[in-house]
């Protein structure tokens, strides 16, 4: 597949390592990455370096990448259509962050929100926390991608790349296809078990595979007011109801959203209803991830094919931004 053609929509986007992969993940990107793997050619890859910013644990971090890519493949990716890697599988990443470093505005970083936000969580900021969109950046464009679907907490980093490609095409001539973020507007942040958005970073996250027991205990902590049973609720404000949402029909919907308003319908009744609604979207996939845990081959092997493509198109690209920038080679 020819890379950067004018016209061609490339789908690029990434997922972080560092926990087990959440219901926001699925919802705001993962749902979306399967979906569009049959329209245009696509790059996801499973971002280690990303997660290296709070996991800095061998074993817990290969073990997290591995899990990544197991999820994807249970959850419907295919890989004969589209192509899932493992970030670190294409070191020459780490080159075009560089480039891209030379072009970044310390202040832009300072305004990231998602940065922001984790040193208001008292997440201690290192400099790979700081310079996170950067790398975001050139993972997005050393595939010339066009669309990066992604959940609404992206939006701003989405925006950073498409300045950081605009600055590049500017003042060294027109290299990087400009991309666009693919949010759902029907998906707002999923909220996590404390109302706050769903993150691995932040231990409110309810896992897509959470077996039975754990899901009841994670489920049964989500924070809910002190409206008592018999009283009428308001299922706009409740984080429970924000989750039934994601995975019941149109008409189960509106049956809750008139118990809530009706009264007489606790949080406890919601949260269990919320468990069996879990339990049931993902049961097809849960079978399938069992399965795949006992073919772990099968799994390196997509991962190492996907790489081999990706290095193709990154190596492709790096050429042609050497030349542009007088970077030399003066070897071979
Ligand atoms: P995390 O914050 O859990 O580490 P990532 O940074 O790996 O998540 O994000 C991977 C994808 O999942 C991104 O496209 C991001 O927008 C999406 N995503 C993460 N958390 C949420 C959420 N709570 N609601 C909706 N989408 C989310």
């Amino acid at each position: 597949m020819a890379p950067f053609a004018p016209g061609k929509t490339v789908v690029v986007s990434g997922i972080q390592s560092s926990g087990a992969l959440h219901i926001g993940n699925y919802f705001g990107a993962i749902r979306q990455h399967i979906a569009l793997q049959h329209a245009h050619p696509s790059y996801y890859f499973i971002v280690n370096y990303h997660a290296m910013t709070t996991v800095q644990d061998a074993a817990q971090l290969h073990a997290h990448t591995l899990d990544a890519a197991v999820t994807y493949l249970a959850l419907g990716f295919d890989p004969d259509r589209s192509n899932l890697f493992v970030q670190s599988d294409v070191p020459l990443l780490n080159e075009l962050t560089w480039i891209f470093f030379c072009l970044t505005p310390v202040s832009h970083l300072e305004k990231g929100v998602a940065y922001k936000d984790k040193v208001v969580q008292g997440l201690s900021p290192n400099c790979g926390l700081f310079n996170y969109p950067v790398l975001q950046a050139a993972d997005i464009l050393i595939y010339g991608g066009t669309l990066v679907p992604v959940g609404a907490d992206q939006r701003q980093h989405i925006e950073m790349t498409r300045d950081i490609a605009q600055r590049f095409n500017n003042r060294f001539g027109e290299h990087f296809p400009i991309p666009s973020a693919y949010i759902l507007d029907s998906v707002a942040t999923v909220p996590g078990i404390d109302g706050r958005k769903m993150s691995k970073s932040y231990n409110n996250a309810i896992g897509i595979f959470e077996e039975k027991a754990a899901l009841t205990r994670r489920v049964k902590r989500i924070k809910t007011d002190s409206t008592p049973l018999e009283a009428p609720k308001k299922p706009d404000k409740d984080n429970v109801f924000a989750l039934i949402k994601l995975f019941a029909t149109p008409e189960k919907q509106a049956e809750l959203r008139e118990a809530y308003l009706a009264g007489g319908y606790g949080y406890g009744h919601a949260k269990a209803e919320l468990i069996a609604m879990m339990l049931d979207y993902f049961g097809p996939a849960r079978e399938r991830r069992r399965e795949l845990l006992k073919d772990m081959d099968y799994v390196h092997d997509v991962l190492r094919q996907g790489a081999r493509n990706a290095r193709v198109v990154a190596d492709a690209c790096m050429e042609r931004v050497r030349k542009l920038t007088g970077l030399m080679t003066t070897y071979g």
